[in-house]
């Protein structure tokens, strides 16, 4: 399909995928190259796979900058099954976790972990209706917790935390489900980092976890299989079928972003996309109501709202008959967001931009 049959698309997620990476699955869709099947027909224990999972696996390391002594694999039933294997995994009987209650989704993590043992909220932006991400010194974090939870992006409110914290002790577990791959960051930070693909990696159906040896080696025995990070990290997340596709696609995308330049000339790209659109925001007097404190500006979803909600409907609509799709914002928080993954390309940051600008203009 040529690409001017492409619209813009600002889902939050499944999201937009980057045009050489479709291509690439529309002209293996047939055969891998040399095999004479397509990845959609062969076993998960063949030589083909296991040479796409190992350059996969060894590709994000690289982007991410993976030290030594942590392990890579891939997990089902989406970043919400990490919400409750993680708990199972390291809330051990009698112990307690610290939770930050940054927005939406910290949230649903913080209700399956409560139904597994003594949750403590260190941070909450409740109060504030959401619009920040809290700062190190804000923490105060109690020594004995199992670990401390965050969400490094919300992706309803629209919020970003850009700071990598030093929880010193404490096992640190990050949700990066909607900004993973879209910036540096010091991995060595971290216990476990998780992510559902379907945003910044590929597409539905698959889960990436990174995770600490030490943590790893505190996780509860006698688990259900399945629910165990450690047969997942024995088996080399091929203890059952793992989602074939979606693994492969993730391979793509994690070399198309070593061709970009790896994620310090991804996250330049990102900061300008953002930027275009934070503008046209800060440009319009007041006709656009941003979500988020500038500090906390998420770079992959963008939330504001507009003078009614019939405004709102009518942008919506004249944007999506100009070709922009996905702008409503989520149902439980309505506005418009505006989801600018890595995919998304800088001249459609533009176009809603000039869109903004004009539309504003013309109710003005
Ligand atoms: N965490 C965050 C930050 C998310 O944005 C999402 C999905 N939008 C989830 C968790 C849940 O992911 P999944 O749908 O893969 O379970």
């Amino acid at each position: 399909m040529p690409s001017q049959a492409r619209i813009l698309n600002f889902s939050a997620g499944p999201a937009v995928l980057p045009e050489p990476v479709l291509e690439q699955i529309q002209a293996e869709a047939l055969s891998l190259p040399g095999i004479g099947m397509s990845v959609l027909e062969i076993s998960h224990r063949s030589a083909p796979f296991e040479a796409i999972l190992e350059q996969t696996l060894s590709d994000l390391k690289t982007l991410l900058q993976v030290p030594d002594g942590y392990r890579l694999i891939f997990l089902q039933g989406g970043a919400s099954l990490q919400f409750s294997m993680i708990p199972l995994n390291f809330l051990l009987p009698g112990a307690r976790a610290g939770y930050i209650d940054s927005g939406s989704w910290a949230r649903k993590a913080m209700g399956e972990a409560r139904r597994e043992g003594e949750v403590i909220t260190l941070w909450s932006g409740k109060a504030g209706g959401y619009r920040r991400m809290p700062r190190q010194e804000e923490l105060e974090t109690p020594s004995d917790l199992a670990y401390l939870h965050l969400t490094s992006n919300e992706t309803i409110e629209g919020i970003e935390l850009f700071e990598d914290f030093n929880t010193a002790e404490t096992p640190l577990i990050c949700d990066a489900s909607s900004d993973i791959l879209s910036r540096p960051i010091d991995v060595s930070r971290y216990a476990m980092i998780y992510a559902g693909a379907q945003k910044n990696m590929g597409p539905a159906g698959v889960t990436f976890a990174l995770m600490r040896e030490d943590l790893l080696a505190r996780s509860r025995r006698g688990l259900h299989t399945m629910l165990d990070y450690s047969t997942y990290v024995e088996n080399n997340s091929l203890y059952n079928t793992p989602p074939v596709f979606a693994i492969y696609v993730v391979g793509l995308v994690a070399r198309w972003l070593l061709a970009q330049g790896g994620l310090e000339a991804v996250s330049e790209l990102n900061q300008k996309k953002a930027s275009f659109i934070y503008k046209a925001i800060d440009s319009s007097e007041g006709f656009y109501r941003g979500h988020a404190e500038e500090s906390s500006r998420s770079r992959m979803n963008i939330t504001f709202r507009l003078p009614s909600e019939e405004l709102e409907t009518a942008f919506v609509n004249q944007a999506a008959a100009l070709g922009m799709d996905g702008l409503k914002g989520h149902r439980s928080v309505g506005g418009i967001r505006a989801s600018v993954y890595n995919a998304f390309p800088l001249s459609g940051a533009e176009t809603l931009s000039a869109f903004m600008r004009e539309f504003a203009r013309k109710q003005g």
